[in-house]
C-alpha cells in the first residue's frame, strides 16, 4: 500500500461540526480575518500547530489515573527519569512544563554575553531565548535547503564546513554549545541525516564544545534515517534514536511533539555542575525537580507517549499521512516545499496566487480563503510573520518565502479528513483568481501576526 491506512481504532469520538460558508464569511470577519481569532469551535480541520495537538492513547489516559501528586519524590518522576535515560543515555533528567522553558534554563546557565550558538535553524522559541540571554544565534543549514524544489533527503543537515568557519572565526570559547534541531522545524520538518549529527558532534568535540539536540521530533527524523539513509533500513526506530542521542551531550525537548501529549517537556544532560545550576533555577521558576511545572500524571502520560512514538507501524502512518497530502497537491499543479517534511506541507503561496502583489499578503489570503471555503485553518508564515518596516525609509523588507503551513495533529485525523482538505484546496485553486487580497487595519508593535486584523481589498 503506498500510504499506510491508519494503524488504531477509535475508542473516543469528539463531534466537530460543519459549518456553512455564510456562517464563516461572517466569524472570519468578526476575526479581522486573522485565524488566530477564530473560536476553534467554529473550525472543521484544525492545522493551525503540531503542538501539543496529540490524541493520547488509552495506555496513556490509563497512565494517568496511576498519577501520584507527591510534592517531592513521585513515583510516575521515577518512571520518567527511567524511560528518558534509557531513551537517551544522558544521566540528569529535569521536567519542565514545555520546551522553550528547557531552553530558558539551559542557556541562562550557560550562555555568557556576546557567546555564539550554531543550528541547522533555531526555531523561534530557541532563538529568542538564546537572544534574550544576549547570545548571537547562527542558523549553518545546508544550501540545498533554501531552494524549495530540491529534492535532498536530508534538508535539515547543517553545513559542516560553515560551522568549521564559524568556530575558527568565533573562537571555541565564545560557543557554549553547538546544536542540531531534529526534525529541522523552521527549515519545514527536514530531517537530519546520522552522518551529518555524527560529523557535528565530532568537529563540536574536537573544539571542546558540548553538543546538544533539540529533540522535539526525534522519532519523527530517526524514522526518516531508516527510511532514506544508507545501512539503516534493517535498524529499529528506537535504535535509531538511541543512536542519535548517543552522538550528544544533552537535549531539550518539547513533549508537545513526539511526546505525544498535550503538555510538558525537559532537558536531559550528562554535565553535573550544569545540571545543578539548572535544577536550582528550576525550583524558581517551575517547582521542585520531580514534578518540574507537571502533575505527576503529565509525568506518567509522558513517559508512555516517548515508548509509543517510535513504533513503526505509527511512525509508518503519521511520515506517510502528511506525504500523501502533499502528493495529492502536487499532483493538482499546487506548489509546495519539496520533498514533504515529517509534521507540515507548506504551500508556496506566491506560485498558488502569482497575482497578488507582496504587500498584499498573498499566504494570509489563501489561509483566510481556505478557512471561509472549507472551515480548514492553517497558517501563515510569510510577509505578515516576518516582513520587516524600515523606519527611516518606510521600505519594506520581505521574507524569501511567503508559505502557508498546514501542520498535522498526531493521530488525530483520519486520512479521509486528509483528503478533504486536499480536495478544498484543489478547489481554491481552480478558482483562484477569485480570492481577493488583504488590507492591514491594525497591528502590535512585536508578533503582529497573532492579533493584527484586516479587510478584504474588493
Ligand atoms: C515547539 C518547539 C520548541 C518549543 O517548545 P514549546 O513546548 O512550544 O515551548 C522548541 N524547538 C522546536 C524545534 C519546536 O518545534
Amino acid at each position: 500500500m503506498k500510504y499506510p491506512s491508519e494503524p488504531f481504532r477509535i475508542k473516543v469520538v469528539e463531534p466537530i461540526k460543519r459549518t456553512t460558508i455564510e456562517a464563516r464569511r461572517k466569524i472570519i470577519d468578526e476575526a479581522g480575518y486573522n485565524v488566530f481569532g477564530l473560536p476553534s469551535e467554529s473550525i472543521y480541520i484544525d492545522l493551525l500547530t503540531d503542538s501539543g495537538t496529540s490524541a493520547m492513547s488509552d495506555k496513556q489516559w490509563a497512565a494517568m489515573m496511576i498519577g501520584d501528586e507527591s510534592y517531592a519524590g513521585s513515583r510516575n518522576y521515577y518512571h520518567f527519569e527511567e524511560v528518558i535515560r534509557d531513551l537517551t543515555g544522558l544521566s540528569h533528567i529535569i521536567p519542565t512544563h514545555q520546551g522553550r522553558v528547557a531552553e530558558n534554563l539551559l542557556f541562562s546557565s550557560v550562555l555568557k554575553k556576546g557567546n555564539v550558538v550554531p543550528n541547522n535553524s533555531h526555531f523561534d522559541t530557541t532563538r529568542a531565548n538564546v537572544e534574550h540571554n544576549e547570545g548571537i544565534a547562527v542558523d549553518l543549514v545546508i544550501d540545498e535547503a533554501k531552494d524549495p524544489t530540491n529534492l535532498h533527503p536530508f534538508k535539515g543537515n547543517i553545513d559542516i564546513l560553515k560551522l568549521e568557519a564559524l568556530i575558527k572565526e568565533t573562537g571555541k570559547d565564545n560557543i557554549p554549545l553547538g546544536m542540531l534541531t531534529v526534525t529541522n522545524n523552521s527549515g519545514g520538518g527536514q530531517p537530519v541525516s546520522m552522518q551529518n549529527i555524527k560529523e557535528t558532534s565530532e568537529l563540536l568535540h574536537k573544539n571542546d564544545i558540548p553538543f546538544f539536540l533539540d529533540a522535539c521530533r526525534f522519532a519523527e527524523n530517526a524514522f526518516f534515517i531508516k527510511e532514506r539513509e544508507e545501512g539503516f533500513s534493517n535498524m529499529s526506530v528506537r535504535d535509531i534514536a538511541k543512536k542519535m542521542f548517543s552522538y550528544a551531550d544533552g537535549c531539550t525537548m518539547s513533549a508537545k511533539k513526539d511526546g505525544l501529549v498535550n503538555m510538558g517537556g525537559f532537558i536531559a544532560l550528562n554535565d553535573k555542575k550544569i545540571a545543578e545550576n539548572i535544577i536550582n533555577l528550576l525550583i524558581l521558576v517551575e517547582g521542585f525537580p520531580t514534578y518540574g511545572g507537571l502533575a505527576g500524571r503529565d509525568l506518567e502520560a509522558i513517559a508512555v507517549g516517548l515508548k509509543e512514538v517510535t513504533d513503526e507501524d505509527y511512525l509508518s502512518f503519521r511520515i506517510n499521512q502528511v506525504r500523501m497530502l502533499g502528493d495529492s497537491l502536487t499532483e493538482n499543479g499546487i506548489p509546495i516545499i519539496q520533498p514533504p517534511g515529517g509534521h507540515a506541507i507548506y504551500i508556496d503561496a506566491l506560485g498558488f496566487l502569482p497575482n497578488l502583489p507582496r504587500e498584499q499578503f498573498p499566504a494570509q489570503a489563501l489561509t483566510v480563503a481556505l478557512y471561509t471555503h472549507a472551515g480548514v485553518r492553517a497558517v501563515e508564515i510569510g510577509t505578515l510573520m516576518f516582513a520587516k518596516k524600515d523606519e527611516e525609509t518606510g521600505e519594506v523588507k520581505y521574507p524569501d518565502l511567503e508559505l502557508v503551513r498546514l501542520a498535522i495533529p498526531r493521530r488525530v485525523y483520519t486520512n479521509m479528513q486528509m483528503n478533504y482538505v486536499a480536495e478544498s484546496l484543489i478547489d481554491l485553486h481552480k478558482n483562484r483568481e477569485k480570492i481577493k487580497g488583504l488590507k492591514i487595519t491594525y497591528e502590535a508593535p512585536v508578533l503582529r501576526h497573532f492579533t493584527a486584523r484586516f479587510e478584504i481589498i474588493e
